[in-house]
């Protein structure tokens, strides 16, 4: 009797697998997020690399590895450590992935259409402008804002309606349409320089702020 051989065709493995974005340790550091003030703007990130790249912020590109939903990340480059203003004097800065050490990378996305909210387990209810509330279910708002990028937020004690961009996120998140993520920050560690923001404002036609979030 003849066996038939077995059709080894088994379960295919898609080329790109789409499983997203991979966790990070729950122990996440945190990230140094600089984007646009007006968080509309979506500056060509092209130009910006390059200027980045010329005041040596950012050094070379980065595998694929790191470039999660199509980011780019790239090393630090040799003017990094003039270009952010480190609290203390601790020197953590790595510029090699190891096991257990922070290893300082840069990461930039693609822009997207919409501003949106990037945040993290630091993330506190943002302040009303106006008569300083908090929105105190802002994580329950979170997909509406996604799906509706036009969406008012009426303040729960005042009444006044804003873009939820309009409230006070203080420096524990922020809305935008491209980010520039600094791998890995401390929230307040280190800050931009002025030298930083100049060259971003140059490079962009923008005005730039910084926020830290912690996944
Ligand atoms: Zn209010």
């Amino acid at each position: 009797m003849k066996i038939e051989p077995l059709a080894i065709d088994g379960p295919t493995s898609a080329p790109d697998d789409p499983k997203g974005p991979k966790p990070l340790s729950p122990a996440h550091t945190g990230r140094l997020v600089l984007t646009p003030a007006d968080p509309h703007a979506a500056p060509d990130s092209g130009l910006l690399i390059e200027a980045l790249t010329t005041a040596g912020f950012l050094g070379e590109r980065l595998g694929e590895h790191l470039g999660e939903g199509g980011a780019r990340a790239f090393r630090i480059g040799p003017g990094f450590l003039s270009l952010l203003a480190f609290a203390g004097c601790s020197v953590w800065v790595r510029d090699e992935p190891e096991a257990d050490t922070r290893f300082a990378h840069i990461r930039i996305p693609p822009a997207s259409a919409h501003p949106w909210l990037l945040s993290g387990r630091n993330t506190r209810a943002p302040r009303c402008l106006g008569c300083r509330a908090r929105l105190t279910d802002w994580r329950e708002r979170t997909d509406h804002w996604a799906a509706h990028p036009h969406a008012g937020v009426s303040c729960p004690s005042c009444g006044e309606t804003r873009a939820p961009w309009g409230w006070d996120w203080k420096q524990q998140g922020g809305f935008g349409c491209l980010f520039i993520q600094v791998e890995e920050v401390f929230p307040g560690e280190a800050t931009p320089t002025q030298s930083l923001f100049d060259l971003l404002i140059r490079a962009s036609g923008a005005g730039w702020h910084h926020f830290y979030v912690q996944d």
